[in-house]
């Protein structure tokens, strides 16, 4: 049996079927390569679903000086890395604020239904409208969330509180808002469901609602946000006047290592006091540390230019395969549908080399690094038409 064979029997019988997987076993990764258990190469562009914004093991000097100081403090104390980073994130946001901790997606947005619910509390309002194929993780509050039955199945009833709306449909949202409404959550660009990016338009209707119906306006940035759109709030790359009451990020802040976090501004970003929300591993040193990294590296090497103009490229190039019918996204967040299902194109794609991420049934994802080379991004393109053209 191969060693690849030998952890997948492992997964079979020790680890919960819950991910439907693809038969890769990967051992060890640089910049944008990653290496099988049999030493095969691949381009990574899937990214570790939005994930690796630097690469592959490009953290690990700044993992090691913090290791050695200090891992984890409890937040009953302060660290100085917290601070920072939130200090950071307020100025790349650009509007005075404050920011809140976790360790994922999920939880950043839990962090958000209780800001909200917290804001409405008062007026008696807690409902949040979401979108149709929206995706907010997979807590029960974010299965609720979510705009997609296929997340809800079989874990019903929902969290009360949320119902979900035609996405870049203003007319549709006006109708929804009732006396108990209290926020509108929104993914900048729809990712999970497919790439679909909200239309400026839409924003800044959302904006008007949220004015004139004393709403908080919040973007999951999630998967959108961390400078893969070319901007860091992707929000800026589409409507950038439209600002935000409160958003929520997670994959990419730290480049791999898991951290969450939350951005409200004032007047709201005292509304979470103490003993209202906690996090026992939210905003560790180590985790703080690391993001900050992740962000100076943004910041000094130009990696969210980078971003838009290879995004740019890619997107062109994408566009001129015969076999493609559309492709949606902004810098490095590109969806593609083919005439093929998304699947078996994608595991064709991996026989080829290049790795990509499902979204939706039909199209294949591309979340690469933020620091890929024009050398790289010509090399998925031979790879991916190579696998477009195999029966
Ligand atoms: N929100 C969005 C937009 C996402 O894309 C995801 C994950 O794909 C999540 C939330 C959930 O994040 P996590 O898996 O870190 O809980």
């Amino acid at each position: 049996m191969s060693k690849a064979q030998e952890i997948i029997e492992l997964f079979d019988q020790y680890v919960m079927p819950t991910y439907g997987r693809y038969p890769l076993v990967f051992t060890r990764g640089q910049g944008t390569r990653v290496w099988d258990a049999d030493g095969r190469e691949y381009l990574d562009f899937g990214g570790g679903i939005a994930v690796n914004v630097l690469g592959h093991a490009a953290l690990a000097d700044v993992l090691a000086r913090q290791a050695s100081l200090l891992v984890h403090c409890s937040n009953l104390y302060y660290t100085e890395p917290q601070g920072q980073l939130a200090k950071k994130l307020v100025e790349l946001v650009g509007i005075p604020g404050k920011c809140f901790f976790c360790n994922s997606g999920g939880e950043a947005n839990e962090a958000l239904y209780k800001l909200a619910r917290k804001f409405g509390h008062e007026t008696g309002r807690y409902e949040i409208l979401t979108f149709l194929n929206s995706f907010h993780g997979r807590t029960l509050a974010g299965i609720s969330a979510t705009g997609q039955d296929k997340v809800k199945k079989g874990f019903e009833p929902m969290v009360d509180g949320f119902r979900h709306v035609p996405f870049n449909d203003l007319d549709a949202v006006a109708s929804a808002i009732g006396p108990k409404t209290a926020a509108i959550l929104l993914e900048p660009i729809q990712g999970e469901s497919g790439i679909t990016p909200a239309k400026a338009e839409f924003l800044r209707g959302l904006r008007r609602l949220c004015d004139e119906r004393g709403l908080l306006l919040m973007y999951d940035e999630v998967q959108c946000g961390i400078g893969r759109t070319g901007e860091f709030c992707a929000w800026r790359a589409i409507a950038p006047e439209v600002t935000p009451d409160a958003m929520s990020w997670a994959k990419g802040l730290a480049g791999g290592f898991p951290i969450g976090a939350i951005w409200t501004r004032k007047p709201y970003a005292d509304l979470l006091g103490p003993g209202s929300h906690a996090s026992t591993f939210g905003g560790t040193p180590l985790a703080c540390a690391v993001a900050l990294a992740v962000i100076e590296k943004l910041q000094k090497e130009n990696l969210m230019t980078n971003a838009r103009h290879l995004g740019a490229y890619f997107m062109d190039k994408l566009r001129a395969i015969p076999a493609v019918r559309e492709v949606r996204g902004l810098g490095l967040m590109i969806g593609v549908d083919t005439d093929q299902e998304n699947k078996p194109l994608i595991t064709k794609m991996a026989a080829h080399g290049l790795l990509a991420v499902p979204a939706g049934t039909r199209t294949v994802r591309f979340l690469p690094p933020l620091n890929i080379t024009r050398a790289e991004v010509d090399e998925a393109l031979t790879k991916f038409t190579q696998a477009l053209g195999d029966t």
